[in-house]
């Protein structure tokens, strides 16, 4: 079934992902991957930036993308689905794709009802 994620990753260019530090030691996310925001908080860097874009985002957003450390991927990132993935749209992923110029996701047609949410086939 049709992903919209994997030719997308606008969330992932979009917003600052933080999260509390010991996600990064739970889920083993590399300490290069990450800057601290806070004394407690890490981002995952590059989202910290004027203008974000997850170091960890492979690809060209808006063509084909996907994340290398998916399996590890802190919290934040599980928050943000696909609109219409779970039969609603979701402001964050239309947000972040008015953003980068992509339409957001329709309920009906092509892109509708991903099986699963954001970049779980790793390239
Ligand atoms: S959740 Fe939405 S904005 Fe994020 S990669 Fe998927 S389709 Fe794009
Ligand atoms: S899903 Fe992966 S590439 Fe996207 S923000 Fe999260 S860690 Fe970064």
């Amino acid at each position: 079934m049709n992903n919209p994620c994997l030719s997308c990753g606008a969330c992932c260019a979009h917003y600052r992902v933080s999260f509390y530090w010991r996600e990064a030691e739970n889920n083993v996310i590399r300490a290069e991957l990450t800057v601290a925001v806070t004394p407690h908080r890490l981002a995952m860097r590059g989202t910290e930036r004027t203008t974000p874009r997850c170091d960890a985002l492979l690809g060209t957003i808006g063509e084909c993308v996907s994340c290398a450390i998916y399996t590890a991927r802190p919290s934040p990132c599980h928050g943000v689905m696909p609109s219409w993935h779970a039969g609603d749209a979701d402001a964050h992923c239309d947000r972040a794709r008015a953003a980068w110029g992509l339409p957001v996701l329709q309920p009906t047609g092509p892109d509708a009802a991903p099986a699963t949410a954001d970049l779980s086939q790793v390239a």
